[in-house]
C-alpha cells in the first residue's frame, strides 16, 4: 500500500504534475490529505492527486485501526500496542477479577495483623469496623489505615457502637494522637470518624451492615458510602468492591462499582497502554467502564497489587510481572510517560534493561 508520506513526495517531486488552478502551486494533493485529516487548506482540483491521496489516506486509516485501538490512546503515546494485545490483557485481568469473586470464603487480609483482620472481617458483629477503616484509608499506607479499628479498640477499651457514640470530636482526636499518631491527618480523621458513627446510628440504627443488606443495586451501596463525610468516589467504590470481591456480599448488579483510580492503578493502566500518559483519574475510570461495563471495578485488585508490589514509579520489576508479555511499557523498554512523539521501539523488552532504568 502507498504510504501517505511517499505519496506526498511523489506528487511534490513530479515535475509534470499540473499546477493547481486554485493556488498555482504544485503538489496540492498534500493539502488535500491535510484537509482529510482535519487541517485547513485549499483542496486540490487535480483529479490524479485526489485519487492518489484517497488511496494513501485509506491505507493510512486501515493501518491506524489495526495498530491502535483508537486515536489518542496508544497512538498518542507512540506505542506499538495492538488491539489483540489489549484484548488479551483485558481478558486476563477480567479472569483474575472473576477468580477473586468466586474464591472461597476465607478471611480477607487487610493488614497482616490477625486481630485487626479478624475485627475487620466481623461483618456480623462489628460491620462499622469495615466502614470506618474504609473511610480513613487515604493519605496513609492502606495497612496503617485498616489497623485503625483495632487501634481504637485498644485505646478506648471497646469498639461497640454504643460506646463509640458518646465520644466527642475532641476525644476522637485524642484517641488518634496518643500515645502515638495513628494517622497523618488526625484532625480530619477525628471529624470523619465522629460523624460516621453518628450517621450509622441515625441512618442505619447503629447497624452499618444495613448499607449493603437486602441485595441492593451497586449504585445504592456506592451512594451510601459517598454520603459519609470525607468519602469520595475512590473510597466509596473501593468499599463496595471489597464487599463483593472479598466478602461476597450479594448485590443486584456490579455496574456502578468503578475502578478506584489511585496512583498505583493509574500508573499500571498507563504503562499497560490502556490510557495516555498523564491521564486524569476520570479517564482511567471511563477506560475501565469501556473495557468491562458490567463491572468496571473488576480490574481493581489485580492492577493495585501489581502497582503496589512490582510496578513501582521508579524501576518497575517487569521480569517478575505476569503481565510483561502484553505490557506496552515492558515491550517498548521505555517509560511511556516520555514516549510522546517518539517512534515505537521494536526491541525485545527482555533484552533491554527495562528494570534497571530510572522511572518517572
Ligand atoms: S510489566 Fe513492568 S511496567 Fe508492565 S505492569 Fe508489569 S511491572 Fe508494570
Amino acid at each position: 500500500m502507498l504510504n501517505p508520506n511517499d505519496a506526498a513526495m511523489l506528487i511534490f517531486n513530479d515535475a509534470q504534475h499540473p499546477r493547481s488552478p486554485v493556488s498555482g502551486k504544485r503538489g496540492q494533493a498534500h493539502s488535500f490529505w491535510l484537509r482529510l485529516h482535519g487541517w485547513s487548506c485549499m483542496a486540490t482540483r487535480d483529479r490524479r492527486a485526489r485519487q492518489l491521496w484517497r488511496t494513501a489516506y485509506k491505507s493510512d486509516a486501515r493501518r491506524s485501526v489495526s495498530r491502535w485501538p483508537e486515536q489518542g490512546m496508544s497512538r498518542a503515546s507512540g506505542l506499538v500496542h495492538s488491539n489483540a494485545m489489549l484484548t488479551e490483557l483485558t481478558d486476563l485481568l477480567i479472569a483474575e477479577g472473576q477468580a477473586a469473586l468466586t474464591a472461597g470464603n476465607g478471611i480477607v487480609r487487610f493488614t497482616g495483623n490477625h486481630d485487626a483482620d479478624e475485627l475487620l472481617n466481623d461483618l456480623d458483629g462489628h460491620p462499622h469496623a469495615f466502614v470506618l477503616a474504609a473511610l480513613v484509608d487515604r493519605q496513609v499506607k492502606a495497612e496503617r489505615a485498616w489497623m485503625m479499628p483495632l487501634l481504637i479498640r485498644q485505646r478506648h477499651g471497646s469498639f461497640e457502637i454504643g460506646d463509640l457514640e458518646p465520644l466527642s470530636e475532641q476525644q476522637w482526636l485524642s484517641l488518634l494522637r496518643h500515645p502515638t499518631p495513628a494517622h497523618r491527618m488526625p484532625e480530619t480523621m477525628a471529624r470523619v470518624l465522629h460523624r460516621a458513627i453518628h450517621r450509622i446510628r441515625a441512618q442505619y440504627s447503629g447497624e452499618a451492615a444495613q448499607i449493603w443488606a437486602d441485595m441492593p443495586p451497586s449504585a445504592r451501596v456506592v451512594r451510601r458510602f459517598l454520603e459519609f463525610h470525607g468519602a469520595g468516589p475512590k473510597i466509596a467504590t473501593m468499599a463496595a468492591n471489597i464487599l463483593v470481591r472479598g466478602f461476597h456480599v450479594p448485590l443486584r448488579d456490579y455496574r456502578y462499582i468503578d475502578i478506584s483510580a489511585d496512583v498505583h492503578v493509574d500508573r499500571v493502566m498507563t504503562r499497560l497502554g490502556f490510557v495516555e500518559p498523564g491521564s486524569s483519574p476520570a479517564v482511567v475510570i471511563y477506560a475501565a467502564r469501556e473495557l468491562n461495563p458490567d463491572f468496571p471495578g473488576i480490574f481493581d485488585l489485580a492492577l493495585w497489587n501489581v502497582g503496589r508490589t512490582l510496578c513501582r514509579p521508579a524501576q518497575p520489576r517487569c521480569p517478575e510481572c505476569h503481565l510483561r508479555d502484553l505490557c506496552a511499557y515492558a515491550r517498548t523498554g521505555k517509560d511511556v510517560t516520555r514516549l510522546d512523539k517518539e517512534q515505537p521501539s521494536t526491541a525485545c523488552p527482555m533484552q533491554t534493561p527495562a528494570c534497571s532504568r530510572q522511572g518517572p
